[in-house]
């Protein structure tokens, strides 16, 4: 894998990730671009303990372009994008119109391929892996500063869920605090350990494992299975068999057996609801660890794949119970979900 940081018109960085060592990226952003100006605040609820980032700038942002004015695309034919290069690897950078800015953390951008009508399942296994390789490196590279407490890569998938460009990307969050979602299983653990002596999320695997019902594919250095209070309609959650707290820490055989394991996946939701259905709105989420949490270690990194499709042409929306009051009601059995996501598995 070979690097190359530059930075955009504005200032911002733009790092491109290339499989060849040979590859040379020293295109020049043209463009007349004011210096961006973000004006993202965080604030805190006191009632629920958590907080929301307010970023008005965000208003203005590009919605679902036409494909030849694409700001993800190569810049290309005199066309000019937020990629200079005219091909392209994997390219990250940094969000034109952050949610969180400055003190209060960092958004990027991660175009998984140049090619704008590919998604990631049509992606090949070695490019796949470049995707993990880059993750990993903005792991790294945003443990570095001060504003970032926690890394969130995530990929939103399809208009459903609410994506504004149809060129095959994923962000990556970085926040200034531990998130909520995190803090919670941070305490879980806690709770756990003070009982048992033992470790949740090694429980939580090895429980799934025995049970056996909702496992989905047990891999040589994988496991991935519905959780048994899965709260999406179809929901994965994958762990490495070794416990790490982050991407950083995963072992050679884990990143080798990921990226094939993962396409599986991906290539087995959009088959869960049958032929000639459109592509599947999916999220998928990689859970890690906070850099100055006091028991990081005992974290367990992972990801979690879900859709917000509960059956042809319908969707879960999250309403009043969901909502209003943070109680998920599930219409799928995790058991059928596991079910259906084996029988729907490549032949
Ligand atoms: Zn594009």
């Amino acid at each position: 894998m070979k690097k190359t940081a530059t930075r955009l018109a504005d200032g911002r960085e733009l790092i491109y990730y290339d499989a060849r060592d040979d590859a040379v990226r020293d295109a020049v952003d043209q463009r007349p671009l004011d210096p961006i100006s973000t004006r993202s605040e965080v604030r805190h609820d006191r009632l629920l303990g958590d907080d929301v980032a307010v970023a008005s700038h965000r208003q203005g942002r590009t919605y679902l372009p036409p494909a030849d004015e694409c700001p993800l695309c190569p810049s290309r034919d005199g066309r000019l994008s937020e990629i200079p290069a005219s091909d392209y690897d994997v390219a990250v950078f940094e969000n034109r119109f952050p949610s969180l800015a400055g003190d209060a953390g960092r958004c990027e951008v991660v175009c998984f391929t140049s090619d704008h009508n590919a998604s990631f399942a049509d992606l090949t296994a070695e490019q796949a892996a470049l995707v993990l390789d880059a993750w990993t490196d903005r792991t790294a590279e945003l443990a570095r500063l001060p504003s970032v407490e926690q890394v969130f890569c995530f990929e939103n998938r399809g208009r459903e869920i609410g994506v504004t460009l149809g060129h095959p990307h994923g962000q990556i969050y970085g926040y200034p605090f531990p998130t909520p979602r995190t803090r919670l299983m941070l305490r879980s653990l806690a709770e756990h350990r003070e009982r048992t002596g033992r470790n949740l999320f090694d429980d939580v695997v090895a429980d799934e494992r025995s049970d056996g019902r909702r496992v989905v594919l047990d891999g040589e250095h994988w496991t991935a299975f519905v959780p048994y209070a899965a709260h999406w309609p179809y929901e994965v959650h994958l762990y490495p068999k070794r416990r790490v707290p982050d991407l950083t820490a995963l072992d050679d055989g884990a990143r080798t057996e990921f990226p094939q394991l993962y396409l599986e996946f991906l290539k087995r939701f959009d088959r869960i609801f049958g032929e000639g259905e459109p592509p599947t709105p999916y999220i998928a989420a990689w859970h890690q660890a906070p850099f100055t949490a006091d028991d990081r270690d005992d974290f367990a990194l992972h990801l979690e794949l879900f859709t917000i499709r509960r059956t042809s042409g319908k969707l879960k929306f999250l309403a009043g119970s969901e909502s209003g009051m943070n109680v998920f009601i599930n219409d799928v059995p995790p058991e059928a979900a596991a079910e259906r996501l084996r029988e729907v598995a490549s032949k």
